[in-house]
């Protein structure tokens, strides 16, 4: 099980990460200053750390730049402020391999994790087929590099939430998911659960995939049919 270093001071956004981390079946761990992370990271029992830059004791600059100074090849993927343009260019000049802007969602994050998580594996050389970057149910397949989703010979580009809502019902076909579930792991911690937004992006989606793709079950939420699955919930 891959261990993840989640260095993130604001107990309400490390306690979403860490849920959501668990959830997917990693094993998160949390600190929330600089150098306790710094140490942390040093001790080689992590496969790759999250790293807010606003931290106290040492900021998420200088955690960075000490472990790769110390010649630690741990992937980060660095938390910055919206709009932090800066922040963003100097994180990874100073050698985060990704970032993420606040406020995001945890599929956001999570797309992002399982990328950096798997080029450090390393596939080596494979045909498209068993690429592990793209992920296939029935004839959908979604390019996880690209974020272009295959539906027969059809090809089409999908907006970021888009592609992190067709991941999540990729990677639980045949189950019901709750417009709530859909909602918190595509849209994040700072979405108004009122919002029909799940909804609208459904059709968004059925539109490039094809409409009976994604079914609505009725007072419950939407699921992705696979072909062999019979369903008694005929239109
Ligand atoms: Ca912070």
């Amino acid at each position: 099980m891959s261990r993840i270093l989640v260095a993130e001071d604001e107990a309400r956004i490390a306690s979403f990460i860490a849920k959501g981390l668990t959830a997917s079946g990693l094993n998160p761990v949390i600190v929330e200053d600089g150098p306790t992370a710094m140490a942390m990271a040093l001790t080689d029992e992590f496969d790759l750390m999250i790293l807010d830059i606003g931290l106290p004791g040492m900021d998420g600059f200088q955690v960075l730049s000490r472990i790769r100074g110390s010649g630690s090849t741990l992937p980060v993927i660095i938390l910055t402020a919206r709009d932090s343009v800066a922040d963003t260019i100097a994180g990874l000049e100073g050698g985060a391999d990704d970032y993420m802007q606040k406020p995001f969602s945890f599929g956001e994050l999570l797309a992002r994790i399982r990328l950096r998580l798997r080029s450090t594996e390393g596939t080596g050389s494979s045909t498209p087929e068993q690429d592990a970057t793209i992920l296939t149910v029935g004839d959908i397949s979604l390019d996880m590099r690209t974020r272009r989703v295959r539906v027969g010979g059809k090809e089409s580009d999908l907006s970021s939430r888009e592609y992190v809502l067709l991941e999540t019902f990729l990677r639980h076909p045949d189950h019901v998911l709750s417009r709530e579930q859909l909602l918190s792991h595509v849209w994040g911690y700072d979405f108004d659960p009122g919002s029909n937004v799940v909804d609208v992006y459904v059709r968004y989606l059925r539109k490039k995939v094809g409409a009976d793709v994604i079914e609505t079950v009725r007072g419950m939420g939407y699921r992705l049919r696979t072909p062999d699955a019979t369903s008694t919930d005929d239109h």
